[in-house]
């Protein structure tokens, strides 16, 4: 078509697509991203990109961090691998782990355990959860309760636990033992006349209904991401958490939250948890924890929970679980520097600073004929494209809005993430206000092309 041949005109290069550009495209030129400049990525015909999703939601402190590439090598330097299986592990995941606990401050953590990514780590969470109750002699509570359009990876148990239909269909997914529950999207979902209070309200009651209808002592735990990210970047309403805790917690549901998005201070607050006033008793990160530059993740557990797992009167013994890379010493050495960075830096105040200027530069397009809803808060932002304003008007799948959106984007040097008719960003916390100001310029722009080609 005229639109792929123009893609791929101004990608501008003969390659061919290598087998490992992943699953998601057939596209035969992708774009190739060759170096990386504080809130730019360059391809390898040396076209400048605005990075508007700090590579996927998570280089916080974008390319080039001298100290974390100077962390990289020092360890790499002085002890390259060593694991953490036993009684052994290395300096840098200790230290990490005591930093992470000291970070944390929505409510008490006992242990930090290390995974490589957010998959393994919401993975992790449901082993740990079963062993716990396993070792309380409860070994039916074993269901996990989460919502509709979440997402918290792509393992079998991780894409089980998301809500997204994709991940589901052909794979024979989700387990049997997951459950969904609503997506607490106030636009897309209120009744006529609700009000933000109410809806958090019946979404509260239907959570409800559902844990009595399975029966309560069949629920291990319920998950959930502060804001919900690859879903479309959706807030919760008001009052939202404050009802749900109280639900899970008259059950004695464990409530599981996953910060992989919004940890480190993506919402303006240095855990999502803090800012809705959430206590979880356990806590899946990774993403912003290195800004990326190494892979890693870590799960946080409750001392209750783990004093459970390694009390003495624990009959089930070990919790024989654990990755040949959990607590690499070179991805812990430099997400310790990545924390360390966060907190002299006063990334969280920077974070609250610039966010409105983003915030409401964005939304000054509110009133564009194509746009149904744009939300978020902090650094991170969603877009929805619908017509005359409705969650119900949606545009026909074959035009392709959002994809139109995303390319017009990439042509006028910006990457934005583009799912269906919903168009996301969240920048690396280092952008500056002329950055900003010149996204919102691109975004402009591509909304304007947008809207021609939806008029045509
Ligand atoms: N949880 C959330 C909220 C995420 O956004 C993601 C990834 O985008 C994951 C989990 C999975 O993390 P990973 O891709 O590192 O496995």
């Amino acid at each position: 078509s005229e639109a792929a041949s123009l893609e791929k005109g101004f990608r501008g290069h003969d390659m061919l697509a290598p087998f490992t550009a992943g699953w998601q495209s057939n596209d035969l030129h992708p774009l190739l991203i060759d170096r990386s400049e504080g809130s730019y990525v360059y391809d390898i015909n040396g076209k400048k990109y605005l990075d508007a999703l700090a590579g996927l939601w998570c280089t916080a402190l974008g390319g080039n961090e001298p100290r974390l590439v100077a962390a990289a090598t020092e360890q790499l330097n002085k002890l390259p691998f060593y694991h953490s299986f036993w009684n052994r592990t290395t300096k840098p995941s200790l230290d990490l782990a005591k930093e992470l606990l000291e970070l944390f401050t929505a409510k008490k953590m006992g242990k930090v355990f290390f995974t490589n990514s957010g998959s393994e780590a919401n993975d992790s969470q449901v082993k740990l959860v079963w062993y716990y109750n396993n070792a309380l002699g409860r070994p039916n509570k074993k269901k996990f309760i989460a919502r509709a359009k979440s997402y918290h990876g792509s393992t079998l148990i991780s894409a089980s636990l998301s809500g997204l239909p994709a991940l589901h269909q052909k794979f024979d997914l989700p387990a049997p033992f997951v459950l969904h529950t609503d997506c607490p999207h106030y636009w897309r979902f209120h009744l006529p006349g609700e009000t933000e209070e109410d809806f958090a309200t019946r979404l509260a009651n239907n959570l409800e209904n559902l844990i009595l209808k399975e029966g309560p002592d069949t629920i291990a735990a319920f998950i959930a991401e502060p804001v919900m990210g690859a879903g479309g970047v959706i807030p919760p309403p008001k009052t939202y958490f404050e009802k749900i805790q109280a639900v899970v917690k008259k059950y004695d549901i464990l409530f599981i939250a996953d910060e992989v998005i919004t940890a480190f201070g993506r919402l303006g607050t240095m855990f999502g948890c803090d800012k809705y006033n959430i206590q979880p008793d356990l806590v899946s990160v990774a993403k912003a924890l290195s800004s990326a530059y190494m892979p890693i993740g870590a799960i946080f557990v409750s001392p209750e929970i783990s004093d459970v797992i390694h009390s003495q009167s624990n009959k089930l013994g070990t919790f024989s679980h654990g990755f040949t890379y959990s607590g690499h010493p070179v991805s812990c050495a430099v997400a310790l520097e990545a924390v360390k960075i966060y907190k002299e830096r006063n990334i969280v105040e920077k974070v609250q600073a610039i966010s409105p200027r983003f915030q409401d530069g964005i939304r000054k397009f509110s009133e564009s004929p194509i746009i149904g809803e744009i939300r978020g808060t902090g650094l991170i932002l969603g877009t929805e494209f619908t017509d005359n304003k409705s969650p119900n008007d949606l545009f026909p799948s074959e035009w392709g809005v959002g994809a139109i959106f995303g390319a017009e984007c990439e042509k006028h040097g910006m990457l934005v993430r583009v799912a269906g008719d919903s168009i996301m960003m969240s920048p690396p916390f280092i952008i500056s206000p002329e950055e900003v100001d010149e996204l919102i310029s691109i975004y402009g722009e591509a909304l304007k092309c947008t809207e021609e080609r939806v008029a045509e």
